[in-house]
């Protein structure tokens, strides 16, 4: 009995209907055709054809809403075959009236239009969203019974001479059978449960549909006469409607499935493939025959199956591709998502000048949890987290399934000050609320997290993901259950920073500049510092303005320390520095973000810059500052091809350029705090940083 339906309905129900029916059919044939016999032939099959509308009415309206339109669809389109039935015998039986078209047929015609909307209700109630595949395979199918039809129904009945309603009455039946038959193909190949009621649905339209074909045909070829065996086919569809609505199992015909995955199995290739050939198949039966007609209709037939399998492949390619990418028990994204996202977003922050996060999220002691529940409380475990790990993410971020019980995301433009916030978010989202594991089992789960920021943490994706991994590890070992961030200051070896900077110091002395990186250092961090910059940022902004020109170490004296102007290639030399400043700097393990602002030290807020003709913001606020600094250290050093500007000179050098080469607010910071006394000398000697 239906488990959905308001009342049961009587479990044999439809079996007793079915057997009635066929009972009815037999005494139907059984019944001579003269005198009484005829009025009760006619009474016997109207009977049972409005038998079939009652009872689907019947059904319909003790239907749930979802399941009633589609059944009160079906009903009122039996109501109006049983009407087509009832005045077609009478016409034809009783009063003798044998034209065609007769009134019955525009009963018949109407009752299509029913079913076809009762059937496209049926296909929105059983897969909500949209089911693209199937839809295209019943296309396919469909494409190959309209040729069939034109070929040997629609085209012969249209080019018979007769006049035009005969003419249009009689291509209406295949047609409207073709619109019923796409609906139907369509319905048969989406997903849904395949219960007893929808056999007995489908049985009736596969009778009507046969039916209807071979009356046609008969028609086309003059062999049809009333009450031949075609009334069985057609009185047996009827019944198989009735008991379809009778069976148990009624409810569950219009019940929304969860999406299946629409299975590319052996039938439906060998359908597919079937109905693929048989347009060209026509093609080779004219050659053969000699008979050629229709030749447009059958390349516009090749033609759009060519279309649909190329379409359907195309579904297939997207469909595997979306399975590839998604994890089959969180529904999350997979980890060969998340590994071939993260150098996309690390390529677009570095471009940019943004930053990207990344967390990495284990639960904790898991394997206790499948030891003490069993493995499927585990998996509902897993289901669970990654659910609130997905709905404490934003919607641009990639959450992944990172392996048995380890989830991963990534978190495009998060800056290194909010990853404490983020990752704390992750761990409270899971450990918030107890998990029901089953229906009685609820489990409190936590989660270890660890957290690292590209480019603070890692220049390149397998240094973030290493950072993220060496923080979680750090939060497993310092007792779980907590969030732990990267580290905060480039954890790099002081020898190698020491070298670098005797690098600095050399091609200062080059320079004829002996102080100027330091000075430049200097000034770096503290504007950093009154910009309001954490001190991971004051000591980055530091060392890379110390180290803003270690580069030009390669370029050969001839060049760096011309009197006269430089040739292009000479420039072209000359700008290199930061590129070799970079690379010498990104040497060192942790070390780049220091060395990305030696490589943007010469970009220009402008666009106007290089490397890279970066502008505004898309440059490292670091290398912002360094460029303003740099400048005037330059400005106010002896140059061999001019002297050193004054202050007051400078001064006005920095402010022509503001907005335009440098960032207005660090020129405006620059000046307010050289008014003040606070930018010292270049050549003060103090220790650098
Ligand atoms: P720790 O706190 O150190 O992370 O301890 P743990 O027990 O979580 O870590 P361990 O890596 O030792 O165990 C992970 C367990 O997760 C072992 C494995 O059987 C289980 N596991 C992995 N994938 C699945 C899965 O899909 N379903 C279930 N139920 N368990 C899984
Ligand atoms: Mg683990
Ligand atoms: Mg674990």
């Amino acid at each position: 009995m239906s488990a959905n339906g308001p009342r049961p309905a009587p479990g044999r129900a439809w079996l007793g209907y079915l057997a009635v029916g066929l009972v009815a059919i037999a005494v139907y044939y059984a019944i001579p055709r003269q005198g009484f016999g005829v009025a009760a032939r006619v009474v016997m099959y109207c009977l049972t054809s409005t038998s079939a509308a009652a009872v689907v009415l019947w059904t319909a309206l003790r239907q749930r809403t979802g399941a009633r339109a589609p059944w009160l669809l079906l009903g009122l389109s039996q109501v109006v075959y049983s009407i087509a039935d009832c005045t077609f015998y009478i016409h034809h039986y009783l009063l003798g009236l044998t034209g065609f078209p007769s009134p019955a047929d525009a009963f018949y015609l109407g009752h299509y239009p029913l079913t076809v909307a009762a059937l496209l209700l049926l296909i929105r109630r059983r897969t909500p969203g949209r089911d693209l595949q199937s839809a295209l395979d019943a296309s396919v199918l469909a494409v190959v019974a309209a040729m069939l039809s034109w070929l040997y129904l629609i085209g012969p009945r249209a080019r018979l001479d007769q006049p035009l309603l005969v003419t249009v009455t009689s291509v209406a039946f295949p047609v409207m059978d073709l619109a019923m038959l796409a609906v139907a193909l369509r319905l048969f190949m989406g997903t849904g449960t395949r219960s007893g009621s929808f056999v007995l649905l489908a049985t009736n339209l596969l009778a009507i549909l046969t039916a209807d074909t071979v009356y046609v045909v008969q028609q086309l070829n003059g062999t049809y006469h009333a009450g031949n065996f075609l009334d069985a086919i057609w009185l047996a569809g009827n019944l198989a409607l009735g008991a379809a609505a009778l069976h148990p199992t009624v409810a569950a015909v219009a019940e929304p499935t969860a999406a299946r995955e629409n299975v590319l199995g052996p039938g439906r290739i060998a359908a597919l493939c079937v109905a693929a050939l048989t347009a060209p198949v026509m093609l080779v039966v004219q050659h053969a025959t000699g008979r050629f007609h229709d030749i447009p209709v059958i390349a516009t037939a090749c033609a759009m199956l060519f279309v649909l399998v190329i379409a359907r492949l195309a579904a297939l390619v997207a469909d595997q591709r979306r399975l590839a990418i998604t994890d089959a028990l969180t529904g999350l994204h997979t980890r060969r998502f998340f590994v071939a996202q993260l150098p996309v977003e690390v390529e677009r922050a570095r471009r940019a000048g943004g930053s990207v996060a990344v967390f990495i999220v284990d639960v904790d002691r898991f394997k206790s949890i499948n030891d003490g529940h069993g493995h499927p409380a585990g998996d509902q475990v897993l289901i669970e987290i990654a659910h609130r790990l997905r709905r404490a993410a934003r919607a641009g971020d990639v959450v992944a399934r990172y392996g048995g019980e380890e989830f991963a995301l990534l978190a495009p433009g998060v800056r290194p000050a909010e990853l404490a916030d983020i990752a704390q978010r992750l761990r409270d989202s899971v450990a918030g609320r107890p998990i029901a594991a089953t229906d009685t089992v609820w489990i409190g789960a936590t989660v270890s997290v660890g957290a690292a920021c590209c480019p603070e943490h890692g220049g390149d994706p397998a240094d973030v993901i290493a950072a993220a991994d060496r923080s979680l590890y750090a939060a497993k070992v310092s007792g779980r259950d907590r969030a732990v961030v990267g580290p905060s200051r480039p954890d790099c070896d002081p020898a190698m920073v020491d070298h670098l900077c005797r690098v600095a110091d050399q091609v200062d002395q080059r320079l004829s500049a002996p102080h100027n990186s330091r000075a430049v250092g200097r000034w770096a961090r503290l504007l950093a510092a009154e910009l309001g910059h954490d001190e991971h940022g004051v000591h980055v902004a530091g060392l890379a303005g110390r180290l803003h020109d270690v580069g030009k170490i390669v370029i050969p004296d001839s060049v760096l320390t011309k009197p006269s102007a430089l040739d292009p290639e000479e420039w072209r030399l000359v700008r290199q520095h930061s590129d070799y400043g970079f690379r010498l700097a990104d040497t060192i393990p942790g070390f780049f973000p220091v060395a990305q602002t030696i490589l943007q030290h010469h970009e220009r807020y402008d666009g106007s810059g290089y490397p890279q003709g970066l502008a505004g913001n898309a440059i490292r606020w670091e290398a912002r500052l360094v460029a303003v600094c740099d400048v005037w250290a330059a400005l106010l050093t002896d140059r061999p091809h001019r002297p050193a500007f004054t202050a007051a000179e400078a001064r006005d050098v920095l402010c022509s350029g503001r907005g335009t080469l440098f960032d207005p607010d660090v020129v405006d910071l620059f000046l307010e705090l050289h008014a003040d006394g606070r930018i010292d000398a270049p050549d003060l000697d103090r220790v650098g940083g």
